[in-house]
């Protein structure tokens, strides 16, 4: 547990999966990077170029990420690919965080309504970050 506002990486990268994607001790299927922000595909997707955004540091909650501003115009940049290449504009969003406890918020086009295949990674993540070349606003150092 941590105390609310904290930013407890080092006790919390040992044992958290998403810190160790940030390290790159795992491997990720990543759409979009910053100093700040990692976004990459969801291993278990409901709908194709589902992905999940996360701060690099360590919170345990979305809410407790200090600038919740700059973290959801990241959000809204994946929407905005996802808008493109799925072919629906109907993009949902979820934060829940109860499986991972490190502040996540998922954004994947409506299941029913996306093109393409949920489970071909390597498309997905292909198109996702052409979508955001394309808007100028990708840094992907991988
Ligand atoms: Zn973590």
């Amino acid at each position: 547990m941590y105390p609310i506002g904290m930013n407890d990486t080092s006790t919390a990268s040992a044992s958290c999966i998403f810190c160790k994607i940030v390290a790159g001790e795992i491997p990720a299927h990543k759409v979009y990077e910053d100093d700040t922000y990692l976004a990459f595909l969801d291993i278990r997707p409901l709908s194709p170029g589902h992905t999940l955004i996360i701060p690099k540091a360590h919170y345990r909650w979305v809410w407790d990420v200090e600038d919740i501003g700059s973290y959801f115009e990241v959000v809204r940049k994946i929407a905005k690919a996802l808008q493109k290449i799925s072919g629906t504009d109907e993009v949902h969003m979820k934060v829940i965080g109860e499986e991972i406890e490190h502040a996540h918020v998922w954004v994947f086009p409506a299941p029913d309504k996306a093109h393409g295949k949920k489970d071909d990674f390597a498309a997905n993540v292909v198109a996702l970050r052409s979508a955001l070349a394309n808007e100028q606003v990708i840094n992907i150092r991988c």
